[in-house]
């Protein structure tokens, strides 16, 4: 039995095909993140799951129960929402307690309930404030309580740190994790923000157009992204994808380059077999910033590296490593390398390649070859 399972679920306003068939399960207390650009469909289905949207088509089971049709009240849920929608004549207490007054909760069950969420979300110091003497960041906690307050069989967030300001987006995330990790809740969180999603979550699913391009753990993603949308989406900056050509030397394939100093090849390794029969066409290669780096003697030795001196274009210095743009091919390419090692646009840097990680996509359809 699944935590969560969504099957085959559709939706429609009119013509026009919001989600045009989801499947999704998770585990009991894994943490599933919905991603993707916004209008991909990841609120309306958040809001299917939480009963506040009808489905076109499909069904949705929370632990053992079809809940496709029952009213929000039923499901056993609780939501978080980017606006923090607290009642602002209420207290932080009554906005906490609200929900279990409502269900008549006895009292003294639901002073321990407010004790336990206040303590562990660190409000006790707030509750007899409104919401209008309380900062962003706060008001978030609060929002976060009352789902706490419910112990739901599901957690649903919708992008519920968006409104904050970038440092306590980081520090609420820690938040967000660390409670999970010391309650083993089931949580979906919809966010548009792909780093969001790589710290947070244990399965991801990465959107486009109302339809799931790829669903597994962020390694997973990251690392064997199914196609380019997903390949380009998930990380920072974006994954190279170097126009190439596959050429084979000596019965060894590879993949040739320009980088402005001449031609040069680079090793495809595992994915020989897959490339053998698009010898001599084009292809993109697909490799991470942090795969293409100044020249680190350890790594010499592999059959997956390479080196080659290319014209740098610009210099980026972020603090931990500096970005260094190259041409290769008419197209820009960006490396990670550390910043004592960068050298000043105009010059010359020999640059490794590490293909260890590298991938490969058609560059007509976009797909993983
Ligand atoms: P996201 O949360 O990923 O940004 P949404 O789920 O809010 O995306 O919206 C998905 C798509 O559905 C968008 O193109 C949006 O315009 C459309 N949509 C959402 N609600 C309605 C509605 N009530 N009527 C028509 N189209 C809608
Ligand atoms: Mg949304």
């Amino acid at each position: 039995m699944h935590a969560l399972s969504i099957n085959n679920v559709k939706k429609s306003y009119g013509a026009t095909d919001v989600l045009k068939g989801i499947d999704i399960d998770i585990e009991a207390g894994q943490f599933l993140i919905l991603v993707g650009p916004s209008g991909c469909g990841k609120s309306t289905l958040l809001n299917m799951i939480a009963g506040l949207e009808t489905v076109t088509s499909g069904s949705i089971n929370i632990g053992d129960r079809d809940v496709t049709y029952l009213a929000p009240k039923d499901r056993d849920i609780a939501m978080v929402f980017q606006s923090y929608a607290l009642y602002p004549n209420m207290t932080v207490a009554e906005n906490i307690s609200f929900g279990m007054e409502i269900r008549k909760v006895d009292k003294a069950e639901q002073a321990s309930t407010l004790d336990r969420v206040a303590n562990m979300l660190q409000i006790v110091p707030l509750l007899d404030r409104k919401p209008s003497q309380l900062s962003g960041g706060q008001r978030q906690r609060v929002a976060m309580g009352r789902a706490l307050a419910r112990d739901p069989s599901l957690f649903l967030f919708d992008e519920p740190l968006s409104n904050l300001d970038a440092k306590l987006r980081v520090e609420m995330r820690t938040e967000i994790k660390q409670l999970h990790q010391r309650m083993g809740t089931t949580i979906v969180y919809v966010t548009h923000d792909q780093i969001e999603a790589m710290t947070l979550g244990d399965r991801i699913a990465v959107m486009k157009d109302g339809e799931v391009q790829q669903f597994g753990e962020p390694r997973e993603i990251y690392d064997n992204p199914a196609n380019m949308f997903v390949a380009g989406f998930m990380g920072s900056p974006s994954m190279n994808f170097i126009p190439s050509k596959v050429v084979s030397e000596n019965g060894k394939l590879g993949v040739r380059i320009n980088a402005g100093t001449g031609d040069f090849e680079l090793p495809v390794n595992g994915a020989g077999e897959r490339l053998q029969s698009r010898v001599g066409s084009e292809i993109l290669l697909g490799l991470r910033p942090e795969m293409i780096t100044q020249r680190v003697e350890e790594k010499m030795n592999s059959d997956t590296t390479r080196v080659a001196s290319c014209v740098v274009d610009v210099v980026e210095p972020t603090g931990p490593d500096t970005l260094v743009f190259v041409q290769m091919n008419e197209s820009k390419v960006v490396c990670r390398v550390k910043p004592e090692s960068a050298v000043d646009a105009g010059k010359n840097m020999e640059l490794m390649f590490d293909m260890s990680k590298a991938v490969f996509f058609d560059p007509e359809s976009g797909a993983r070859v």
